[in-house]
C-alpha cells in the first residue's frame, strides 16, 4: 500500500501518524498582540476522509470548545483513519470578550465565505473556508442558543439534503430541526463549496452543560465511525430514533415584565396549555404564555427580564409529543450511563 501524503494546512506539514496544534495567524490586534486562528490536526496513518469540528464560531458559546477539549482526549483517535481537523475557538475575539461577535460587532456566522479585503469578521471568515473547509470532506459546526437562552442538544440540517438527514440520525441527538440556511452562516458557505456541515446547537451560551458536552462528544464520535475513520469497539448507537421536527416557532414575550416559566427544554406540551406567566413588577397585570400548538420544547428563555416580544420558547413540532417524551428519556439515560464518559466530572 502506498504510504499515506503528508497533510499541509497554513505554512506547516503534518506527516501521517502524528497529531499537532498549529496556529493559523488571523491579525494582530490593536497592542500588538498577534491573534490566532489554532486547530490541532490528528493525520491518520491511513487513508479516509478529512473532517472538521468547529467550535467558537460565536465566541460566548463555549459549551462547543468543551466539546472538542474531550473529543480529543478520546483514545479511540489514536487509530483514526483518515484526518480530523478540530479548531475549538473559531472567533478568538469574542471569546475573550465573553461575546457572540467580533469587535466591530460583527456576527461571524452572517458574513461567510467572506473576502480578503473585507471587515475582520470576513477575513476571518474566508481564512476558515481556504484553511479547513476546503480541505475537508465533512464538517461538523457546534453552537449553543445564544446568551440568556438555551437549547436542548439538536442537530440542524437543510431541508433536501438526504446525506445530512442520515448523518443526524447517526449522530444521535435527541432532536433533529430541519432550518433554511441563513445568508452568510459557515453551513451555507461549506454547502455552496460542496462540503456538507451538521450543525449542532445544544445548552447556553457561558455555561456548561454536561448532558449537550457529552451529547456533541458522543454524537461526533457516532459520524466518524460512520465515516470509516474510527473503530465500531465502545461506540454505541443511539438506542432510539432522534426525533425529526419539520416545522418549528417561537412563542414570543406578550408584554415586558418578569417571566416565571412553568416548562423547561425537553417537556412535551399540548394546544392551550400555559407554558409560563409574564407579569409587571407590582403583579397588577399577569398574561400568560399559552402554546397554540402541540409539540416539544427545544429551546426556551432563562432570563426573566423580558421585553414585549422576546423569544421565550421554541417549539418544535413532533409527530407523537408522548413517544417524543419517552424517546427523550431513553436517550439522556444513555449519555448518562456511557462509558466512554467515566473519567469525567459531572458538572
Ligand atoms: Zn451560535
Amino acid at each position: 500500500m502506498a504510504k499515506r501524503k503528508v497533510f499541509k494546512i497554513g505554512d506547516e506539514v503534518i506527516t501521517p501518524g502524528t497529531r499537532r496544534t498549529i496556529d493559523l495567524p488571523v491579525s494582530m490586534l490593536s497592542d500588538h498582540t498577534p491573534m490566532t486562528m489554532s486547530a490541532h490536526v490528528i493525520h491518520g496513518r491511513r487513508d479516509g476522509p478529512v473532517v472538521f469540528v468547529s467550535a467558537g464560531v460565536h465566541g460566548d458559546e463555549i459549551i462547543g470548545i468543551e466539546i472538542v477539549r474531550r473529543l480529543l482526549g478520546v483514545p479511540q483517535l489514536d487509530s483514526l483513519r483518515g484526518t480530523l481537523i478540530a479548531v475549538p475557538i473559531v472567533n478568538a475575539f469574542g471569546f475573550l470578550n465573553n461575546s457572540r461577535y467580533l469587535p466591530d460587532r460583527r456576527d461571524l456566522n452572517r458574513t461567510f465565505p467572506g473576502t480578503q479585503g473585507g471587515s475582520l469578521a470576513s477575513r476571518l471568515a474566508r481564512l476558515f473556508m481556504t484553511e479547513i473547509v476546503a480541505r475537508s470532506d465533512l464538517g461538523i459546526d457546534l453552537h449553543s442558543a445564544a446568551v440568556h437562552r438555551t437549547n436542548l442538544p439538536q442537530i440542524r440540517i437543510s431541508p433536501g439534503n438526504r446525506e445530512t438527514l442520515r448523518l443526524a440520525r447517526v449522530f444521535g441527538a435527541p432532536v433533529i430541526l430541519r432550518s433554511e440556511l441563513r445568508e452568510g452562516s459557515l453551513r451555507g458557505a461549506a454547502s455552496d463549496a460542496g462540503v456538507d456541515v451538521l450543525l449542532f446547537e445544544a445548552g447556553e451560551a457561558l455555561r456548561f452543560d454536561e448532558m449537550a458536552v457529552r451529547a456533541g462528544v458522543s454524537g461526533i464520535l457516532r459520524v466518524l465511525k460512520d465515516q470509516s475513520m474510527l473503530p465500531a469497539k465502545g461506540i454505541a448507537r443511539p438506542k432510539r430514533k432522534p426525533l425529526l421536527s419539520k416545522s418549528s416557532r417561537w412563542l414570543r414575550a406578550p408584554q415586558g415584565g418578569l417571566l416565571r416559566s412553568y416548562k423547561s427544554e425537553g417537556d412535551t406540551v399540548t394546544e392551550g396549555e400555559t407554558l409560563a406567566i409574564v407579569a409587571d413588577p407590582f403583579g397588577e397585570v399577569e398574561i400568560p404564555v399559552v402554546s397554540d400548538a402541540d409539540g416539544l420544547i427545544v429551546g426556551r428563555a432563562v432570563f426573566p427580564n423580558v421585553n414585549e416580544g422576546d423569544a421565550l420558547f421554541h417549539v418544535a413540532q413532533v409527530a407523537d409529543p408522548d413517544e417524543a417524551g419517552e424517546t427523550l428519556e431513553h436517550l439522556s439515560s444513555q449519555l448518562e450511563a456511557d462509558p466512554i464518559f467515566d473519567e469525567d466530572e459531572i458538572i
